[in-house]
């Protein structure tokens, strides 16, 4: 066999293309992946883990201003971006440094470069032709830019981990999640933050409990939320700011940057993806079935490049699965999409689960029951800074059973994960009764909800 050719070839060295390639490596076969850029993908390089990083950073943030009110006599003499950036940015790279012994370890080959299709079952890096039986698109994404005269002022999230000082006021464009947290963490270390919606809402398919608070927790920690504006422009000033016109006359000057987050676009560029027909989406995602299968036989897709919940974890989970069915004798071995968890890390941090409250009335009419409540947490029982906490069940039928969580408030981040098993699982909300609480805590919600 040549030393070129390979069972697997995963395109990308993200969570989903480390995740099939270990995995089909660890059920014995020959794998290798291919990537430009550094091991990890987004999540290790521009986003969850250095995101994570500053959000430690900006819950310090956060206590050091409860301190006081805790009875401690602090007296801050400043917060210095540059030690946490280059923290956080050696933190990364002992990431990507351990992700290369560990593929040796796993006997994974790191092809370095841009992979091209030349057919089904061979690429070209660099003049060098692969081939492999089998070749997974996990290649991810990348941020949308817009179409607007002076966009190249601004920066993306992947432009926010390079900043080297805390900019002092920042326009942050959009509404999902990367808006809201960057917005939160940039807010909570110090700058004046100002979002800008298209729309009306902030994470529009998110349970409008969630929304509610979040947008008033995030105007009460003094962020300016400007809804239905557009922002037409960009154009830098005289002394070096930003300013931002929104057509009608309305113009916002004044910003040390400005910060793109208006969704995510599937990297598919470069791939050559038309010459061996695979199948895309109309938002230009690859298509694929139920088992990552795209069109083209022995040609496989997974992780954000799909737009399948593009969350680490679910392409982690979808390539593990793909690996277990092609080499580790499990053929119906495939991800269920459904019932994902997931948490955005914004301040408060929000954890969710299963169906909104619409969707859940959509879908099952008037056999929706709803369980929720909104408190002061404990920690904030004694501080002046009062962020609430809001729980929400959503139930259907006479057995009740529970289709949707969502938690809003101090330690949802880490309070989801045991309640998505429940769901998972079938749970009632009497299962949820019948278990004892955990006092005191703000989970202990969730099992006592009337
Ligand atoms: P999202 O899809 O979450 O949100 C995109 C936002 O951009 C929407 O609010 C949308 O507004 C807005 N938007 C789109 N076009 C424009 C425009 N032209 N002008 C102004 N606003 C616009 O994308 P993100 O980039 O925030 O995140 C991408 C994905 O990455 C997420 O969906 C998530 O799956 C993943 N992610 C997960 C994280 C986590 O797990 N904690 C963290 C960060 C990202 P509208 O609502 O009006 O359509």
């Amino acid at each position: 066999m040549s030393k070129h050719h390979y069972d697997l070839i995963a395109i990308g060295a993200g969570g989903g293309g480390l995740s099939v390639a270990e995995r089909a490596a660890a059920h014995g076969a020959h794998c290798a992946v291919v990537e430009a850029g550094r091991l990890g993908g987004t999540c290790v390089n521009v986003g969850c883990v250095p995101k994570k990083v500053m959000w430690f950073g900006a819950q310090i943030a956060h206590a050091v201003a409860d301190a006081h009110d805790y009875g401690f006599d602090l007296s801050l003499r400043g917060f210095d971006w540059a030690t946490l950036k280059h923290k956080r940015d050696a933190y990364v790279k002992g990431i990507n440094d351990w992700y290369r012994t560990y593929l040796a370890d796993s006997d994974v080959t790191v092809l370095a470069g841009r992979g091209r299709f030349v057919d089904a079952h061979s690429i070209e890096i660099e003049g060098r032709i692969y081939t492999a039986e089998h070749i997974v698109i996990a290649s991810g994404g990348e941020p949308v830019w817009p179409d607007v005269p002076g966009a190249e002022l601004g920066i993306s999230s992947n432009g926010f981990f390079e900043l080297e000082s805390l900019p002092g006021r920042v326009a942050v464009v959009g509404a999902g999640y990367i808006a809201v947290e960057l917005a939160g963490m940039l807010r909570a270390l110090g700058a004046e933050v100002a979002l800008y919606l298209r729309g009306e809402r902030l994470l529009r398919r998110f349970d409008h409990m969630l929304r509610e608070h979040l947008t008033e927790a995030l105007l009460d920690e003094g962020i300016d939320i400007f809804t239905h504006t557009q922002v037409a422009e960009v154009r830098r000033a005289d002394d070096g700011r930003l300013n931002l016109y929104c057509g009608q006359g309305r113009e916002s000057a004044g910003f040390n940057a400005v910060l793109w987050a208006i969704g995510r676009r599937p990297a598919v560029a470069g791939l050559n993806l038309e010459s061996i027909g695979v199948l895309l989406e109309d938002s230009g995602h690859v298509q694929v079935d139920d088992f990552q299968n795209t069109n083209v036989p022995g040609v496989y897709a997974i992780g954000d490049v799909t737009g399948q919940m593009e969350l680490t974890p679910v392409a982690i989970a979808a390539g593990r699965r793909l690996a277990d069915r092609l080499f580790g004798g499990q053929p119906d071995r495939h991800l269920n999409y459904e019932n994902i968890p997931t948490v955005v890390f914004s301040h408060p941090p929000i954890g969710t689960v299963g169906l909104s409250e619409d969707e859940a009335r959509e879908k099952h009419g008037d056999a929706v029951k709803i369980y929720q409540a909104s408190f002061t947490p404990m920690y904030h029982a004694v501080t002046g800074r009062k962020v609430k906490t809001a729980v929400k069940l959503i139930t259907v039928g006479a057995k009740e059973k529970v289709v949707g969580a969502h938690v809003i408030g101090h330690g949802a981040d880490e309070m989801l994960q045991g309640f998505a098993v429940a769901i998972r699982m079938g749970a009632t909300k009497r299962d949820l009764d019948d278990t004892v609480a955990i006092h005191p805590t703000s989970a202990e919600e969730l099992v006592t909800l009337r």
